[in-house]
């Protein structure tokens, strides 16, 4: 990982904004800190937007082995399909139709599954490589960009989806205002991150998979995505702590091939030998935050 080169700078915290910091580890040549006062963990310094939108659009979804799950976004579209319809199951009790954008939208996946459940869907994904694909391979409305230069006017969508995007970004609060610029009144936002705070995240600390700068920045628990959701605006319905994804072993072999290659290779010639087994989708609880919220606010005439 080109991590040696990377340009950084100083940041408060994403969540509360104090400027006081405390040094917990370092991982892959970056730093997290705790905020002392909201209790968040975040990357500080910081590698700048500049230099992370060049990493995203050279590396990333290369393909490259050292950079091999920007490329998993991108594949294994029924599991990612199937876990779409799970997300969009917590949204209907609240929004049922409409126009909703997945921002972030990846290999766009979420846009296949709300286009097949009836919605007007179309995503918004900042890697052009990413956007084209999607485009190609699913058939889906993507438009390339990034969130602050979105080309969609106020107010016009019902739902906003962010699925393992808010990590990801250098100003996670900015990114939930500017989601709920896209909302029209009573619009619906959900959100899905990494939870921090979840036992196995926990008893891992710096060793589990999910703490990976540059790639993931900010780490989120209940407590901390539910702050900056309020201090955005939204109010919250519902937060789920704990929430499933539909895998295949194909998938979660692919995952390890990069860091564990011999491993990998015995796996996958036992589950080839096996025909079948490798694609077969299962559900897998994981320490997921997802939540879903209200973009409740009479409308303000923000930019
Ligand atoms: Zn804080």
């Amino acid at each position: 990982m080109a991590t040696a080169s990377a340009q950084l700078e100083w940041v408060v915290c994403p969540v509360c904004e104090e400027g006081r910091a405390r040094a917990l580890f370092d991982k892959q040549g970056f730093t997290v800190v705790g905020c002392p006062n909201c209790g968040l963990r975040y990357v500080n310094p910081r590698p700048t937007a500049d230099w992370l939108a060049a990493w995203y659009g050279t590396q990333y979804y290369q393909g490259e082995r050292a950079n091999a799950a920007g490329a998993q976004h991108l594949h294994f579209p029924e599991m990612k399909i199937a876990t779409a319809r799970l997300r969009l199951d917590l949204i209907r009790p609240f929004c049922a139709t409409g126009w909703l954008v997945d921002v972030g939208a990846g290999g766009g996946f979420m846009v296949e599954a709300a286009q097949a459940a009836g919605w007007h869907a179309v995503g918004l994904e900042p890697s052009t490589t990413a956007a084209r694909h999607a485009a190609r391979e699913r058939q889906v409305h993507m438009v390339s960009g990034r969130l602050e230069e979105a080309p969609f006017s106020s107010g016009r969508f019902n739902v906003v989806t962010m699925l393992d995007v808010l990590e990801h970004v250098t100003c996670p609060g900015k990114c939930l205002t500017q989601a709920r610029r896209l909302l029209g009144p009573g619009g619906i936002l959900l959100v899905e991150t990494p939870n921090m705070a979840g036992w196995l995240p926990r008893l891992m600390g710096a060793r589990h998979p999910w703490v990976r700068p540059p790639e993931h920045l900010t780490y989120f628990t209940p407590a901390t995505l539910r702050v900056l959701l309020e201090r955005a605006g939204f109010c919250l319905l519902r937060l789920l702590t704990r929430t499933s994804k539909v895998l295949t072993l194909d998938y979660v072999l692919s995952l390890t091939g990069s860091t564990n290659p011999v491993l990998t290779a015995v796996a996958q010639g036992a589950v080839g030998w096996w025909r079948g087994l490798g694609r077969a989708p299962f559900k897998l609880p994981l320490d997921m935050l997802v939540a879903v919220a209200a973009s409740n606010r009479p409308e303000e005439s923000t930019r």
